[in-house]
């Protein structure tokens, strides 16, 4: 389960002081499937990124499924991420310069995983993803479509516990749109918890509850 505890966030740049995240009490349970909405600027990407581990709160407790990481170091935070938890980004966020085999094969160098046994789990995940037949291209020779499908098979390479997705949608039609939320459903049905942001209402209907934010805060919640 993740727990969160009064959560806080403040950003200071050049004595400006931005509290992005007011005291979040949120208790996720494994298997679940969390839309995280609200205006812009009201924290979602700062509360995903600290739930996903990329960045650490202020104050206030954070347990990662038993592991208290509130006060962790950023190498500590990193370790942690490693297989635990898959990221999946508005932009794709892929590496130009790899091939699609590469991008995905990437989280797996980085767990040392062996060489046999990396080829097997890419091969699965671009199959998964319907991507395989593009395996050797790069990037930018995609439609957004297939880069978000190459974003979300590097994202579960590793079987992590969470994905965390912000906007996945966001820059896509909404054809490609279904397709990426059908996948992430997917993978939720098959035991991965799935928190996401997004500002359509009809990818939040994939969900089991919806959480509001507003000026850092958690003002409602809608269960489906
Ligand atoms: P949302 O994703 O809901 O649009 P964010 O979480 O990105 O909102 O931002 C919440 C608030 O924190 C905003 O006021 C934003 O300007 C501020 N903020 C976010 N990241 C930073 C940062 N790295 N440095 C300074 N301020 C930030
Ligand atoms: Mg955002």
């Amino acid at each position: 389960m993740i727990r969160t505890s009064n959560l806080q966030k403040i950003f200071t740049t050049e004595e400006v002081e931005t509290t992005a995240l007011n005291g979040i009490n949120m208790e996720i349970n494994q298997g679940e499937f969390v839309a995280i909405m609200g205006p812009s600027g009201c924290g979602k990407s700062t509360l995903l990124n600290i739930l996903g581990l990329l960045d650490n709160p202020s104050d206030g407790q954070y347990d990662f499924f038993g592991t208290e990481v509130g006060k962790m170091s950023e190498r500590q935070r990193a370790n942690l991420r490693k297989g635990n938890i898959g990221f999946v980004f508005q932009s794709f966020n892929l590496i130009d310069e790899l091939t699609v085999y590469e991008n995905v094969e990437l989280p797996l160098l980085y767990l040392k995983t062996p060489a046999a046994d990396r080829k097997k789990k890419v091969e699965a995940a671009l199959e998964r993803m319907n991507i395989m037949h593009r395996r050797n291209h790069f990037p930018q020779q995609l439609s957004g479509g297939q880069q978000q499908r190459v974003a979300i098979a590097r994202a579960v390479i590793a079987d992590p516990k969470v994905i965390l997705a912000d906007e996945p949608t966001g820059n896509l039609d909404s054809v490609n749109g279904l397709e990426v939320m059908n996948l992430l459903t997917q993978l939720n049905q098959a035991g991965t918890t799935v928190i996401m942001v997004t500002h359509s209402t009809h990818d939040s209907g994939f969900a089991h509850r919806v959480v509001n934010l507003f000026d850092g805060k958690v003002v409602t919640e809608q269960f489906h």
